[in-house]
């Protein structure tokens, strides 16, 4: 669980003004303490304010994550969702047969991460990854990969 007052910190320092608006979406998203899409925290802030819209919600959360305080990833459940930023840096194998979604600890990539510096001189934002692939059970029940799903 995230310390939204910690997280409300984060946003002040970035330079963003902390409007009453971007305040509930962010206590939304340390209430579903994960990944959640715009139109999960619209749900969760439509319940105490009906004067925030889906769309008005959408757009905060990609101005926070072009600050960084949140991560975009695409779990491949056709939507985007959003995650607080947190001091551990983790990643996710998602099984593309069940959905099971694993957790990936940075260190995985940081090898990477160092290497595309390096060898490209890029800054690459390794802020929240999904590899898609098939976890052992499903392996095991034989080919079935479904196209599209990355
Ligand atoms: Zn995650
Ligand atoms: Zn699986």
């Amino acid at each position: 669980m995230h310390d939204f007052e910690a997280v409300l910190q984060r946003v002040r320092s970035s330079g963003l003004r902390l409007t009453r608006q971007r305040r509930i979406i962010l206590r939304a998203m340390c209430d579903l303490d994960g990944h959640a899409s715009a139109e999960e925290v619209y749900q969760r802030v439509s319940r105490s304010r009906s004067d925030v819209d889906l769309s008005t919600v959408y757009r905060a959360l990609v101005r926070l994550r072009d600050l960084r305080i949140l991560s975009q990833i695409d779990l491949g459940r056709s939507c985007a969702e959003f995650e607080i930023v947190g001091e551990r840096r983790h990643h996710h194998l998602v099984c593309v047969s069940c959905g099971t979604v694993m957790e990936l600890d940075h260190s995985y990539l940081a090898a990477l991460e160092e290497a595309v510096r390096h060898d490209f001189d890029f800054d690459p934002a390794f802020d929240h990854f999904a590899l898609f692939g098939h976890c052992a059970e499903c392996a095991k029940r034989g080919p079935g990969f479904r196209a599209g799903a990355g």
